[in-house]
């Protein structure tokens, strides 16, 4: 493809750092630029406390350890989200219990929310979706009402905020991604940004393969040892090197994002994305919705042809094979996840994609809409 949906970015100083991690014989977890990472992400989140994991389905995992998630539990969460956002609870037993998405913005319908808690709820699971926040203020209220935590997956919302506070920042956990595919990235890493003050200290051991080797390193216990459960969710401070060179130029990252992502938007305003007042969204992904499914692959295979890689988005997890062995959908079923899925058309976005290249798209798909009339 001329235009390939996606394009690592490499960082000015991303080569340099990755060498001197290399070279510096400290290449397991936890070193120099896990430090330097980890205080770049604490500024731009707000959260009380970062961990940098493998990835964002580690991190996710890690969440449902420190909810002490058993058998039987129930967690609330969208249909419309990747697979690790139920995956990370199904590996405890628990129970995922699929909510629809709002028309709009695709996010968790917070309408449906409260109809979905019963005795056995644990927590809700949010999942900003292209970064747009979500109704934050009446999922708070819903979960303070029936004591249930809040984790956000924000794989998609570094650097975006709701009424002017920083997504990550509202549940007792957030997790983030450090996918390829992701606005800053180390080829495979993630985030757990915790908030709730009581679960820091667990979190650390869980991630150390359940002992205390963190407190150890700070000169806090003379030996280390097997305290809990736990597993290796640490990334080597190679990939961290990579991952700190990106954040440092993160506001020019978001600055490229942007511009494709308002020439989408002036070109395609009214069927294209909605961002509700309120929230600042990262310019993560930039989508279409389609008429019909069949229009969607039209569209799809049109812009293939012209050598522009667009693709669709999640497929529902609650009419999925695991989804519908694990899970169970909430009163009032599915019906605009099922929809949108089929509609659905993603658009290149990122940093290296240049103006020729985004008014290139635009112009690809105005050709299909246009031949279509
Ligand atoms: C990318 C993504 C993940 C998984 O991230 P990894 O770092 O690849 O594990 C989880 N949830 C959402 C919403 C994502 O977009």
């Amino acid at each position: 493809m001329r235009i390939p949906f996606n394009r690592p970015l490499l960082a000015p100083r991303e080569r340099e750092y990755l060498t001197l991690a290399a070279e510096s014989g400290q290449t397991s977890g936890d070193g120099p630029y896990t430090r330097r990472a980890t205080e770049l992400l604490r500024e731009l989140t707000g959260a009380r406390s970062v961990l940098l994991t493998t990835s964002c389905t580690h991190a996710l995992e890690l969440t449902a350890l420190l909810l002490d998630l058993r058998p039987g539990d129930e967690v609330i969460m969208p249909s419309f989200t990747f697979v690790s956002t139920a995956n990370a609870f199904v590996l405890r037993g628990a129970v995922p219990v699929f909510v629809d998405c709002r028309p709009d913005t695709l996010n968790l319908d917070e309408r449906a929310v409260e109809a979905a808690v019963t005795t056995r709820t644990k927590a809700i699971v949010v999942v900003h979706y292209g970064g747009v926040a979500c109704e934050m203020d009446a999922i708070t209220k819903v979960a303070e009402r029936h004591g249930l935590a809040v984790v956000e997956d924000n794989a998609h919302g570094l650097g975006a905020s709701y009424h002017g506070r920083p997504l990550g920042s509202f549940g007792a956990l957030a997790t983030q991604s450090f996918h390829a595919t992701k606005n800053v990235s180390c080829g495979e890493g993630g985030a757990l940004l915790i908030n709730d003050e009581r679960l820091v200290e667990r979190a650390e051991i869980l991630r150390e393969k359940g002992t205390d080797r963190s407190r150890f390193y700070r000169g806090q216990v003379d030996k280390y040892r097997w305290m809990d459960v736990g597993s290796s969710y640490l990334p080597s401070d190679v990939l961290a090197a990579g991952l700190a060179a990106q954040l440092e130029v993160f506001d020019e990252i978001q600055r490229r994002r942007h511009r494709v992502w308002d020439a989408y938007d002036a070109a395609f305003a009214g069927w294209g994305m909605a961002v509700p007042p309120g929230r600042e969204h990262p310019a993560h992904l930039y989508y279409l919705l389609m008429p019909d499914l069949g229009r969607r692959q039209g569209l799809l295979s049109h812009l293939a042809e012209l050598g522009v890689q667009a693709t669709f988005h999640y497929q529902p997890l609650h009419s999925a094979p695991a989804g519908q062995r694990f899970g169970r959908v909430a009163p009032g079923g599915c019906a605009v996840t099922s929809d949108v899925a089929d509609r659905l058309v993603r658009l290149p976005l990122y940093a290296r994609l240049s103006e020729a290249e985004t008014a290139e798209v635009i112009a690809a798909v105005r050709s299909f809409v246009d031949a279509a009339d």
